[in-house]
């Protein structure tokens, strides 16, 4: 069998001929059992592109493969959606009067009430809402239905589950926990995973492969580790580390001589060290953000900023020593 779960092939969508929507020409594949991110603003295609790869919208050019079989669009059958992928959006398609166990068993045939039996109650554990069984959705938190909608989503085996900005309900503890859990229940299913946000804190870690989407084009596919350290746009450096981006003539003021139009970097390249190339900065704002200070520091008119691991050790107007040790051109 393929290793490639998924292939797109050369894949465009255009929603109208006047201006730039949907996506274009675009190429990647996905390795059975991975967790994939999509990441890309609002508006760059996320959600055109899984709907195409779950083949409920028709592609104007290009196609996808799953296991090496063409995926169907919604001209070629009768129900629209692969029959062994799951799509959970923000809206959860539960039905909220009705208990958590029935949401989720509701999927499976009566054929065998055992199985039926044994396998909702499976999913529920690895999702861990075994204790909501009896409780009605509408009683349950935003995190809790969530938990609900992927139970419900993988318990029909379902071998690829499609994840459309899945933690734009849930607040940042329960965030945190639903990430390990996603990477846990790969692990454990085996089944493979597509989500795509317009938050990189959404999941960018733990993904085995990242995708870079800007105005429908594929610009970066890659590990996070790589992606992250080694962007091939300022885009992308911006959205996943909120970079620094300098003018040639803002890096010049800095002492960075470059024929490059761009010099970007991450504020945790900045290092507060005296060394033999660092340089002397003003400190105009110091932001608390609990286990660190982001500094906003400036020298000949030129604004950049710091992480600071020690909260606390400078204040606003002090003078510091910076050095950029690492930067990227563009
Ligand atoms: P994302 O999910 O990344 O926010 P979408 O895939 O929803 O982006 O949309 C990509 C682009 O296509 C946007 O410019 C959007 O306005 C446009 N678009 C999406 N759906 C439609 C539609 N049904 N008709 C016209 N334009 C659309
Ligand atoms: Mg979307």
């Amino acid at each position: 069998m393929n290793e490639h779960i998924i292939t797109v092939n050369n894949l465009s969508k255009q929603y109208q001929q006047t201006q730039v929507s949907g996506i274009q020409q675009i190429n990647f594949s996905i390795n059975r059992g991975d967790i994939v991110a999509i990441i890309g603003e609002s508006g760059s295609g996320k959600s055109t592109l899984l709907k195409c790869i779950y083949g409920l919208l028709k592609p104007d050019d290009g196609e996808i493969q799953f296991n090496g079989i063409k995926v169907k669009g919604p001209d070629e059958q009768l129900i629209p959606g692969h029959p062994e992928m799951k799509m959970v959006t923000q809206d959860f398609s539960l039905n909220i009067y009705a208990k958590v166990y029935d949401n989720i068993a509701s999927m499976l045939s009566n054929t065998d009430i055992a199985a039926k039996q044994a396998k909702t109650m499976e999913m529920m554990e690895h999702l861990h809402i075994t204790k909501l069984k009896d409780k009605k959705v509408i009683e349950l938190s935003g995190g809790e239905q969530q938990r609900v909608a992927i139970a419900k989503a993988l318990v029909s085996d379902t071998k690829i589950l499609l994840l459309d900005e899945p933690f734009s309900q849930v607040d940042s503890l329960l965030k945190n926990e639903l990430r390990a859990d996603i990477k846990r229940l790969a692990r454990e299913t085996g089944v493979t995973i597509i989500m795509v946000s317009h938050d990189p804190t959404d999941g960018l870690f733990l993904a085995d492969q990242l995708l870079i989407l800007k105005d429908g084009k594929l610009l970066q596919n890659d590990t996070p580790f790589n992606t992250y350290q080694n962007p091939s746009a300022i885009y992308t450096a911006r959205i996943l580390g909120n970079a620094v981006v300098l003018t040639n003539a803002e890096a010049e003021q800095l002492g960075i001589k470059t024929t490059a139009k761009n010099v970007v970097f991450y504020p945790e390249w900045v290092e507060l060290k005296n060394t033999w190339n660092s340089r002397r900065f003003e400190v105009k704002e110091v932001y608390y953000k609990g286990f660190f200070d982001e500094l906003l520091l400036e020298r000949n008119g030129v604004t950049i900023r710091s992480l600071q691991l020690n909260s606390g050790e400078h204040k606003k107007n002090d003078h510091v020593q910076a050095n950029i040790g690492r930067f990227l051109v563009f």
